[in-house]
Order: C-alpha cells, then structure tokens, then sequence
C-alpha cells in the first residue's frame, strides 16, 4: 500500500474568527511503531503525540526554536516525549514501547491506562538563545487530545478543541490530529456550529483513512468559510549525531567517563529517539577526554 505523505494544513475560518490545524500523520505513526518495535497502545500513544506535537512545533516562529513535550502519567508505559520544530520535522520516544493493555470497554486502545492520567504535561519552548519557556498542566486522562487542549486553555488562555486518533491495525491505518482554536472577536454562532460538529471531529482518524485533508476540510467546515493558508510536510526524523552524542558524554563528567573507560573499556549509547547505536571505544573516550581537557585550557 502506497503511503500518504505526512503533511499539516493551516487554515482559518469565518475570515480569522478561528483558526485550524489539520495533520494527517499516518507514515510518520508506523515509522514511530517500527523504530520503537511498539505495542498497539504505545503506536497509538505515540500517534496521537506526533500530530499534537507537530502542529504545536509549526506554531513556532524561527527556524532554531524547539517545543519539547512531555506527558509523564506515572502508568506503565512510562513517560512519553516528543520535540519538534517549525520546518515539520519530529521524534518521539517512550519509555516502555512493549506495554500493551487489554482493550477498554468501548472496543478502543487503553491509551490513557498504559500513559496514566497522575501527571503532568510539560511544554518547553526552548529558542535559539535565552531561557526556554516551560507551561504545565496537570493531566485530565493521559489519552493525550484533553491534555493538550487543557493545556491550550490552562497555559495559553485560548478555548481550543483537539481530536487526535490513531488507528492500529496490523499496521497503521490512519494518524493525525485536528486543533481548532477560537480568536479573539469569535462569534457566538462559530462556537456553536463547531460545538455541533465536535463529534465528528472526535472520529478524526476514521475521517483520515477515508478522506484527503481537503476534503474533510470541506465535510466539516461546510458553510463555515474554511480558507486554506499554508500546506507544511511533516516528517518523523531523528537530529541525533556522533558529536551530539559526545556533548552528552562530556556532560556526565570527567569521573563517570574515567569510569566507563577502567571499567568496561568502552560504552555503547542508544539515541532514544531513534534507537541508532553509538559505540565508544575506551581509546576514543580517552581521546574525548583530552579534546575536552584542551578545550578548557583553550
Ligand atoms: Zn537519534
């Protein structure tokens, strides 16, 4: 099955009375499901994160700025991360991708039971320079789309509506994720049509698998005046290095690395975004040792 390219829509309707972020995410939730070796609940943890994720991240406005999100629920999944930025490009991480649960009562994926709700959702907007920016929420469910528009309400003070679905099957069916935010001067008639048509917006990745992005823009804002502004491709894509991993290195200490090096002559990383192996041998951490002893002097 050929895939469909991971993309976002941004768009207003009423001429600027709200506005929409639409994904359709689904390459970027099997890939997710792939690297991590994820259960169905975790691909649909992750699923959902990426769309939310993503769609926060294009909101940022210069090409260094980072949103780095955390939803940790204390359930058995362990916490969940995901950075991205403006240009689309996103990863994701949890911490035990193999919990799976047994399937709620409704026949769904038990997102919120592996997540845990006894938490928090972190955001940190970090900038090319300066202090980042860090909002938090204390979690409503841990099935991720309360917790973001919780947050959209709590933190940045804008009613907000967030769907985001994922479908598993053997594979990814469908991913992605929808946010609608009232502006200010926002009718009263607007709300009220979008109220009415939550639901169906609650279906998100059914609409995914059987539609474009165009056209569930013109299934569910019928009448509303949906007027598309941008199209971004959206990517999953790991920016982990042999030197970033080496900065990290560093950053444990001079003791600890003496330590790796008399003690097993060596270490291995693992990116826990993207699951790539680094090796170090003892000869090459002696060596980061002396570039960093020279820097310092430097
Ligand atoms: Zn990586």
């Amino acid at each position: 099955m050929e895939q469909k390219k991971s993309r976002l829509l941004r768009l207003t309707l009423m001429g600027g009375q709200a506005r929409v972020f639409l994904c359709d995410t689904t390459a970027m939730a099997q890939q997710a499901r792939d690297i991590h070796n994820a259960s169905n609940t975790c691909s649909a943890a992750m699923g959902r994160m990426i769309a939310a994720t993503a769609i926060m991240g294009v909101n940022l406005k210069s090409d260094g700025d980072r949103i780095t999100v955390t939803l940790n629920g204390g359930g058995p999944a362990g916490p969940m991360c995901a950075v991205a930025g403006p240009d689309g490009k996103v990863k994701v991480t949890i911490e035990h991708p193999e919990v799976e649960l047994p399937l709620k009562k409704n026949g769904k994926l038990d997102v919120g039971g592996a997540l845990g709700k006894d938490g928090q959702l972190t955001v940190m907007r970090s900038f090319g320079f300066g202090e980042p920016y860090v909002g938090r929420v204390n979690l409503v469910s841990g099935e991720v789309a309360e917790d973001f528009a919780m947050y959209y309400l709590e933190s940045e003070q804008t009613p907000s509506l967030c769907a985001l679905g994922t479908l598993v099957g053997e594979n990814i069916l469908s991913a992605g994720g929808i946010l609608i935010q009232a502006m200010p001067g926002c009718t009263d008639e607007l709300l009220d049509a979008l109220e009415i048509r939550a639901e169906l917006f609650g279906s998100i990745s059914q609409l995914l698998q059987e539609m474009t992005l165009e056209q569930i823009i013109e299934a569910c804002f019928r009448g509303l005046e949906p007027e598309i502004l941008e199209e971004l491709p959206l990517q999953l894509v790991c920016d982990c290095s042999r030197e970033y991993i080496e900065r990290v290195l560093l950053s444990m200490g001079e003791a600890e690395l003496r330590d790796l090096i008399d003690k097993q002559d060596g270490c291995e990383v693992t990116c826990h975004f993207c699951r790539r192996q680094y090796a170090f041998t003892g000869e090459e951490l002696r060596a980061l040792l002396r570039e960093a002893a020279r820097g310092d002097n430097a």
